[in-house]
């Protein structure tokens, strides 16, 4: 059969790089795809936000399965619109993922069917939102309700940088993302994510991974998009993995079902793992970038009619096998990110890196020029390994992140350091 794959950053790589190991899989379409899935896809200068372009281009190519990445093209319905046109794809309904563009819709719905989460009110009103804020006490968190880039979200110490949040998002900071606010209770504990296939009624437990959002080691420094990522998650037992199933995953499904907005897709559950058990700090509705970059090569099964069966609806005759080794991903970012950088400077060494035995190299945002390949924004590589553990992986993970000379670039050396001390 014939792919497309809508994005082009680490996760679309990692994801490419499965499907095309399907054996279902004829040719691969990416758009707009990188120059490192130019070795496993065809890249097309596709615009996922044109709906009509895309589904024109899916009957030019014969497409039989769209792979929708990133979270905006669902959250617009493009799977809405390529189901009207016939077309089948693997993601959530405009309604579905609301679970990711409306924090308040999720909070409710947490509400609602009782599942694990921060207590909470939304509000639109600055003044009602900060006498909430001080009447809960400090710390408290402030979320935009809507899809803000990893921007949206500000735990507050003090009563002064509460105040501070709830004016910039109230006020317009973040256009009409913040035009409504949540503010909910801290939670204390160790973050963890994990993931699950859906199909409208079922869920498969997919792994868990951890990902270190801070931009400097120590996880110190402003928020990033992601600076790397383990996986699995040593905090995640096999029976916390459960009461997350049980408590967090199945109930939302069926919340969903209930509501008449089947979830379909990949859950991404952001969890707290409190004393009191796991609870959710934020569904999203896709794979995780840089988490897909650790999920997809622990996979030993064929993902490709994974995919197929949860937007199939019939999920429940899938089961997948894992590798029992860990793997982790180091991302290499542009000196000054997540603040401006300075596009084109060129990264050597990627055919070195890439030859070494258990590691993968992902590009996020790469162009090529000639035979060169150079920086193009912010989060630039993403150097996966594997290995018999995570201190194993992330070892490996590092050699190969020695043979990358790019003098522009620069990375966290302390990936996965949780997990080692951890064990140690
Ligand atoms: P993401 O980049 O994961 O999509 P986001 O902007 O959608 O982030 P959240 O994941 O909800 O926002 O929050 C970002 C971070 O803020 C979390 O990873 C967590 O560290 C912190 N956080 C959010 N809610 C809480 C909470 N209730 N208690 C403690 N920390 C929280």
């Amino acid at each position: 059969m014939n792919v497309l794959l809508i994005g082009s950053g680490g996760r679309e790589h990692a994801l490419a790089w499965a499907i095309t190991a399907s054996p279902l899989c004829d040719r691969l379409y990416a758009a707009p795809g990188n120059p490192g899935m130019e070795e496993c896809a065809v890249c097309a200068d596709l615009d996922a936000a044109d709906h009509e372009a895309v589904i024109a281009f899916c009957r030019k190519h014969a497409i039989d399965f769209v792979v929708v990445g990133p979270e905006a093209p669902l959250v617009a319905g493009l799977v809405d619109d390529l189901a009207a046109a016939g077309i089948k794809a693997f993601g959530p309904s405009k309604a579905a993922a609301a679970l990711e563009g409306s924090k308040g819709f999720t909070k409710d719905l947490c509400r609602e069917f009782g599942i694990p989460t921060a207590a909470y009110q939304r509000f639109s009103n600055p003044d009602w939102a900060k006498a909430y804020a001080r009447d809960r006490g400090m710390p408290i968190v402030v979320k935009a309700d809507g899809l803000a880039a990893g921007k949206g979200v500000v735990v507050a110490a003090t009563l002064t940088e509460a105040d501070a949040a709830i004016d910039m998002m109230l006020g317009g900071g973040l256009g009409k993302a913040g035009a409504e606010v949540v503010i909910e209770d801290f939670l204390e504990g160790e973050e963890a994510s994990f993931f699950a296939l859906c199909d409208g009624k079922h869920a498969l437990a997919l792994a868990s991974a951890q990902d270190h959002k801070r931009v400097f080691d120590g996880d110190k420094g402003p928020n990033t998009g992601g600076m790397g990522a383990y996986s699995p998650a040593p905090v995640m037992t096999p029976a916390l993995e459960a009461q997350v199933m049980e408590t967090i995953i199945l109930p939302t499904v069926k919340a969903m079902e209930i509501r008449g907005t089947p979830f379909k897709g990949v859950l991404f559950a952001g969890l707290m793992i409190t004393r009191e058990g796991p609870k959710l700090i934020e569904h999203n509705v896709r794979f995780g970038d840089p988490e897909a970059q650790v999920l997809m090569p622990r996979l030993r099964s064929d993902l490709l009619p994974a995919l197929i069966a949860s937007a199939d609806g019939v999920l429940k005759s899938v089961s997948l096998r894992w590798k029992d080794e860990a793997a982790l991903c180091v991302v290499m970012a542009t000196q000054g990110y997540p603040g401006a950088v300075e596009k084109g400077s060129e990264i050597r060494g990627l055919a070195q890196a890439a030859s070494m035995e258990n590691v993968l190299v992902f590009h996020a945002a790469t162009r090529r020029e000639g035979d060169r390949i150079l920086a193009d924004g912010g989060r630039v590589l993403g150097i996966t390994a594997t290995g018999a553990d995570v201190a194993a992986a992330q070892a490996r993970a590092y050699e190969a992140v020695a043979a990358i000379d790019w003098p522009e670039g620069f990375c966290r050396r302390d990936i996965g350091w949780r997990a080692v001390a951890r064990k140690a």
